[in-house]
């Protein structure tokens, strides 16, 4: 039989993310989408493993299945790490991901190439049912933060970042390319390796 996994969230971006991710690994995926009557939990810890963590536990505890939770965001080093944690929330709980950019980009508007650099980060947790945590993995992609947005690829900040030895943003760059450098891709990485031997064990 094959495991069934909860992806803990319900940002179609994120999902459509990880199950490109998982896509050769044998394993049912499960996103937080079809448990409707699930409200979203708070994100109310002060670092991406203690949000991936809570989230991981709250689905796993309400839903029965093995969930596997990220808590993302970027960090800019000219705003201190801002928007870190506050990455999704970072212009209003309802702004749009062009909301978002432009406020950063007002906020770097007078910031040289040189003082743009920014990392996505990305906090990776899987619980079992009962909230033990199983796992817990970080992935970072370091970047700098672009004048304008170009490209549609991605979702959120995407438009705005480009990765280090890259000139394109993510919203430019193909999802095969962003997948092996990213933040998440990274993390997954990790988590496939210990879903393997999970597995076997
Ligand atoms: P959360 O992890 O659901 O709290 O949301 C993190 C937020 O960070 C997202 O809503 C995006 O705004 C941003 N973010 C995280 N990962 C990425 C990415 O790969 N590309 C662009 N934006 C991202």
């Amino acid at each position: 039989m094959k495991t069934e996994l909860l992806i803990a969230t319900k940002n179609a971006g994120k999902v459509k993310e990880f199950r490109q991710l998982l896509s050769d690994f044998p394993v049912v995926l499960h996103s937080a989408d079809e448990f409707e009557e699930i409200p979203e939990p708070e994100e109310t810890g002060e670092t991406f493993a203690d949000n991936a963590i809570l989230k991981a536990r709250y689905y796993a505890e309400k839903t029965g299945l093995i969930s596997l939770a990220d808590d993302s965001g970027l960090a800019v080093d000219a705003l201190n790490g801002a928007p870190g944690v506050f990455s999704a929330r970072y212009a209003g709980a309802n702004a749009t991901n062009a909301e978002r950019i432009a406020k950063l980009l007002k906020e770097l508007s007078e910031m040289p190439i040189e003082n743009r650099s920014a990392r996505f980060i990305c906090s990776m947790a899987i619980s079992e049912k009962d909230g033990k945590i199983l796992h817990l993995v970080e992935g970072i992609c370091e970047g700098k933060i672009a004048f304008q947005p170009t490209g549609t690829n991605g979702f959120g900040y995407d438009p705005i970042f480009i990765p280090k030895e890259f000139s394109q943003s993510f919203g430019e760059l193909s999802d095969e390319i962003k997948h092996k450098i990213s933040h998440r891709g990274q993390a997954i990485a990790k988590i496939i390796k210990f879903l393997h031997d999970f597995a076997v064990s």
